[in-house]
């Protein structure tokens, strides 16, 4: 078995798990990262050192196929997932909550389940859940994704039950405004409505999060840090922020 410890990163194309890559292999981890746009995720493991993967969280035979090459696992980073659309319960988009719920909750899952052998067998795993302050909050339109945060967080809590007494240390992040692809992603492409919504504040870095991540992870195997709630100043609510304050 390799001794350098290995942190396994989902959605390590873009964004927060691009900035996760890189953080943690600042930190002395060997990185092996996976998402779907192939390219995009080698332009980030380059330049890194860290090792790129095809995965798609939501389907289990690509969970297996990357899972089985993943050498030892200390570190999962379970970051791959997102929003897509605002709209009304009564006006619901079948697809949009099925592909949310399929990356943000099963993909999740099935990530999980797949490593967890590995991250008992060193003795110091850890588990990283990327959630969202739409996992503690609700907002009219935000029902698709506040629903699969909100699941998320329950794994969290019930993964802490399950594993009481083992060597898995869990912790989830819930992240506020964030600026990435997220709102981009979320309104299918619309750069100018996605720019509108981090307009006038200065919302969190990608790097703020992975910040948070190496704080949490790299804390003694006797401390176990169950939630971050991070949001940027300006941010009261998930939508309640304050605007053109110098904030
Ligand atoms: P992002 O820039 O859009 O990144 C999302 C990442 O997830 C991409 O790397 C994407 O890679 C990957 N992904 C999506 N579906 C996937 C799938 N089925 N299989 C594998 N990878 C998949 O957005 P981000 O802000 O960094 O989002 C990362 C996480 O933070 C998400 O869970 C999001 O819900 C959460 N979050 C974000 C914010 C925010 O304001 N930005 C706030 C709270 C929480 P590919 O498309 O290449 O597969």
């Amino acid at each position: 078995m390799p001794e350098e410890r290995v942190a396994v990163v989902t959605g390590g194309s873009s964004g927060i798990g691009a900035a996760t890559v890189r953080r943690l292999r600042a930190e002395g981890f060997a990185i092996v990262a996976g998402a779907r746009r192939i390219d995009r995720l080698r332009e980030v493991t380059e330049s890194a050192g860290a090792t790129a993967i095809a995965l798609d969280v939501t389907d289990r035979a690509s969970v297996e196929a990357f899972c089985e090459q993943v050498p030892r696992c200390d570190v999962l980073v379970n970051n791959a997932g997102g929003a897509l659309g605002v709209e009304l319960i009564a006006e619901s988009d079948d697809e949009h909550w099925r592909t949310m719920w399929e990356s943000n909750v099963f993909g999740l899952m099935l990530m999980t389940r797949a490593l967890l052998p590995k991250l008992e067998a060193n003795g110091n795993g850890h588990i990283v859940n990327i959630g969202s302050i739409a996992g503690i909050e609700t907002y009219a339109g935000g029902a698709g994704y506040t629903s699969v945060k909100h699941a998320a967080r329950a794994i969290s809590h019930t993964l802490r039950l399950e594993l009481s007494g083992k060597p898995v240390r869990v912790t989830e992040i819930d992240p506020g405004l964030v600026e990435t692809e997220f709102s981009i992603v979320r309104f299918d492409g619309d750069e100018e409505r996605a720019k509108k919504v981090y307009e006038g504040m200065t919302p969190l870095t990608a790097d703020d999060i992975a910040d948070c991540i190496a704080w949490a992870i790299t804390r003694p195997r006797h401390v176990n840090i169950d939630e971050m709630v991070v949001r940027p100043i300006a941010q009261a609510r998930a939508t309640i922020v304050a605007r053109n304050v110098g904030l």
